[in-house]
């Protein structure tokens, strides 16, 4: 589908499917088009082009209480003079369930949620982390075939936050029903997913499972938006077996082709991520690539010590460097080896790579 304000593309050609059960979330940062997917799959708006379908029928012109699909908010409306249990069974009375069904119902999802002991509270006397879980009994309750969520963690500190991802996850698990998540938090997706779909621009630009994700990213946005990323600029010199030989950081390296096929002389991005990287005095031998640098600056944080350097090119180079790497006490300034096997590298098409203030401004605006 693709969703059009006026002249602006909010959402080009998505074209994806969520499988019954899934737990998909939608990630990218601020004004990606995440929400507008969400709210063309809840109902809330409509593709410009396009269709939606929930269980094979076309539901692109149904209005949101027709499809049996349910939206969670991160500004979630309790009805704040009923009670917990009440607020549950709301849904299942307005569909005019029997007593006895709309009990089993609230009954079971308070117990889904763990909030059994706290159904006869009214939701001022509840935390929010608990409000929230009265939200979710709430929209599961009628056992919508997805389950939508729009930032539902958004309102909530940093430590309950952790907590509820468990949870959410928990319960969608006990439950089975497809949960679509809509996130501009990484850590939060990862935690929480099967799949993935990485959004930037209007633009799905990836989908797949977390590690498919953190592991083989097929753009350069993608492995920079997911975690830390080392990125050089380099060009593609020719085949070796199953890798490629590209010339990057003043020297020429085998690395791991990526989904792109990159023709020989054609300009190329080389990936490694931070905790790949080893560091050591003497130079390695073996199937590794090597590159001599110096370190620029380190910072010890508990389990990893992360050391930027510089190639003898000049490009930087994060490495995040744990224990078991044994490295004597460096220093700013002193000359060392980096070097990864070409199974921890990838080669990305070529693109403007992100500053770490644009990486910065990409993260705060979302
Ligand atoms: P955020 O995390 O900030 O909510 P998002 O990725 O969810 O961002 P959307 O809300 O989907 O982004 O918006 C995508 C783009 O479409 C934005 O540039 C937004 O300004 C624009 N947009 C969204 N709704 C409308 C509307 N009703 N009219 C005009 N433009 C809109």
């Amino acid at each position: 589908m693709t969703k059009r304000f006026d002249d602006y593309v909010a959402v080009a050609d998505a074209d994806f499917s969520i499988a019954s059960g899934e737990f998909f979330s939608m990630l990218g940062p601020s004004g990606c088009g995440k929400t507008t997917t969400l709210r063309m799959i809840a109902g809330f708006e409509t593709p410009t082009e396009g269709a939606i379908r929930l269980e094979g029928v076309d539901v692109s012109t149904v209005p949101p209480h027709k499809r049996n699909v349910n939206t969670v908010f991160q500004h979630y409306a309790l009805f704040p003079h009923m009670t917990v249990w009440d607020n549950v069974a709301y849904g299942p009375r307005s569909l005019k369930h029997g007593k006895a069904e709309v009990k089993r119902r609230v009954d079971e999802m308070l117990e889904v949620v763990r909030l059994t002991d706290f159904a006869k509270r009214k939701p001022s006397q509840l935390s929010g982390g608990q409000q929230q879980r009265v939200a979710l009994a709430r929209a599961l309750v009628n056992y919508p075939s997805a389950l939508l969520l729009d930032e539902p963690l958004g309102a909530l500190d940093l430590k309950l936050r952790h907590v509820m991802q468990f949870e959410l996850k928990r319960i969608q698990r006990e439950v089975g029903i497809t949960f679509v998540y809509v996130t501009h938090d990484q850590e939060e997706a990862l935690t929480m997913s099967d799949r993935i779909a990485v959004m930037n621009a209007g633009n799905v630009e990836q989908i797949g499972s977390p590690t498919e994700i953190y592991d083989r990213p097929n753009t350069v946005f993608v492995a920079s938006f997911i975690g830390q990323a080392n990125l050089w600029h380099g060009q593609q010199q020719g085949s070796d077996g199953d890798y490629a030989r590209l010339s990057v950081l003043g020297t020429t390296l085998r690395a791991r082709p990526g989904d792109t096929t990159i023709e020989t002389g054609g300009q190329a991005t080389l990936m490694v991520r931070p905790e790949r990287v080893r560091v050591s005095m003497e130079r390695p031998s073996g199937d590794v690539a090597t590159v001599s640098a110096t370190v620029t600056d380190l910072v010890f944080q508990g389990p990893v010590v992360r050391l930027q350097l510089a190639a003898v090119d000049g490009s930087p180079i994060l490495a995040h460097v744990g224990p078991e790497q044994d490295l004597p006490l460096l220093r700013p300034g002193d000359p060392v080896h980096v070097s990864w096997t070409p199974d921890a590298s990838l080669i990305l098409p070529a693109a403007d790579i992100p500053t770490t203030e644009d990486l910065e401004e990409m993260l705060d605006d979302s």
